[in-house]
């Protein structure tokens, strides 16, 4: 779309700096100093500032990013600043990110506007059972309330900084043992000497284990003036807590009181069009109880319990895993609806082109799994023979569990994508199917 993008990143050969090269937009070169990338952490103030100069329109692609310092270049640049000298726009608002960075938060704000999450508690530090040498202490009797009320398996997870699985603990018992393990994954001894440590009452909350038949996500495009494209709703398949697999459109499993059919592996006979739009009804409203400052898009991540009824999980607010077959299956990817809405041009309609689509990702399993991928034998070559696209990021550094790339393939049908990626998965390490 020809609209200069200028990333700040901590990494030298970011994957986006490598995709984007500002400097060279002729409509930019003629008329002031070229754009730059900024090298820099999410968190650094000065270096958001740096960014800020630059930009007429700032926004996040990842959630754990300095609020306070959003929320000043968002304040001063409001009229002056910025690179055209009349203001900033930052989407999604800072305080929205603020909210979503803080999962407890979050699920205050969505459940007090009516959205359906699972029942949650906060973890609070006891200030009676507090002791200087061991300070986890204080937050068991929080914890064995949580675990009273919702039983066992309780999901404990960290309010801040989680990420794929990362920050999420299943309790299986109240046994002192079980309690003190979960306690010592999630508030690691090393985050409680920082001066700059936020306080034990704010760092966990439980929540009910959920027992969904299925993850669902739907993509939630939003513009400034409110209005609301929704994505088809797709199933997620995770692998320790890290999303591995999406198929879209969603099947939904059996749900014969309200009229969706079997899940027919193969035969493709069911789209479950009443949960699917269920999904998606329910993820736009989510993004709009956000409040006005919800621009752009959004993944909304949800369970799907036997039931039928579905759950809200959580909110990322920028471009997600779950939506990125939208680049192939849609007449507009989730990144193109992104520009659309934070440059506060009219949405497009979404138009999911193929029969089905369906995503793997490339997950590092080793340092050198980047390389293994690209093996005449490996699953970019089998990738090429079976006519799908290839997604590398570029990623410096290989890491187990990273997310290095992903294949997405589109097909004539549910079964036909199935069929697709068990032939990529089968010739990956370990057991992707
Ligand atoms: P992350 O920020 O790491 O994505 P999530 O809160 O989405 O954290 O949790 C990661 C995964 O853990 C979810 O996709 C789901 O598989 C599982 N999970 C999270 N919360 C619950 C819950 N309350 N009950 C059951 N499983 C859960
Ligand atoms: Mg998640």
């Amino acid at each position: 779309m020809a609209i200069p993008v200028v990333v700040l990143d901590p990494e030298l050969t970011a994957p986006a700096k490598q995709a984007s090269q500002p400097q060279v937009f002729p409509a930019f070169a003629s008329t002031s100093a070229p754009l730059r990338h900024v090298d820099g952490a999410f968190t650094d103030a000065a270096k958001i500032r740096e960014l800020a100069q630059q930009v007429d329109v700032l926004t996040v692609e990842i959630e754990h990013v300095n609020v306070a310092a959003l929320k000043e270049v968002a304040d001063e640049c409001a009229t002056t600043g910025g690179r055209s000298g009349k203001g900033i726009k930052v989407y999604p608002s800072p305080s929205i990110i603020g909210i979503i960075q803080d999962k407890y938060l979050q699920k205050v704000h969505l459940a007090k506007r009516g959205v359906p999450v699972a029942p949650f508690l906060p973890i609070t530090a006891d200030s009676s059972a507090v002791s200087s040498d061991d300070p986890l202490a204080s937050l068991v009797p929080s914890v064995l309330e949580a675990g009273e009320k919702f039983g066992y398996p309780l999901m404990l997870k960290s309010r801040h900084l989680a990420y794929d699985g990362k920050g999420n603990f299943v309790l299986r018992s109240s046994s002192p043992s079980d309690v003190r393990a979960a306690l010592e994954a999630l508030v690691p001894a090393s985050s409680l000497s920082s001066p700059s440590a936020r306080p034990l009452t704010d760092r966990l909350y439980a929540e009910l284990f959920a027992p969904f038949v299925k993850e669902v996500a739907v993509m939630v495009a939003r513009g400034a003036s409110g209005e609301t494209r929704a994505y088809p709703a797709v199933e997620t398949i995770h692998r320790d807590s890290v999303c591995h697999i999406v198929y879209a459109p969603l099947r939904p499993p059996v749900d014969p009181k309200n009229g969706v059919g079997r899940e027919q592996r193969g035969q493709n006979a069911v789209v479950g069009k009443s949960v699917n739009e269920r999904a998606q009804e329910d993820a736009q409203k989510a993004i709009d109880a956000l409040g006005e400052g919800a621009v752009g898009v959004f993944g909304v991540e949800m369970f799907l319990m036997a039931d039928g009824s579905l759950l809200l999980n959580e909110i990322a607010p920028r471009p997600h895993n779950s939506g990125h077959y939208t680049i192939e299956a849609c007449n507009v990817s989730q990144y193109v609806s992104h520009l659309y809405a934070i440059l506060s041009l009219p949405l497009p309609p979404i138009t999911f082109t193929p029969p089905a689509a369906a995503m793997l990702n490339l997950l590092g399993y080793s340092d050198s799994a980047k390389d293994d991928f690209l093996r005449p034998d490996g699953v970019v070559a089998k990738a090429v023979e079976l006519g799908a696209a290839i997604h590398l990021y570029g990623k410096a550094g290989c890491r187990k569990g990273r997310k290095m790339g992903h294949i997405t393939v589109l097909g004539a049908s549910d079964a036909d994508v199935r069929t697709k990626i068990a032939q990529l998965a089968a010739v990956l390490p370990g057991s992707y199917a």
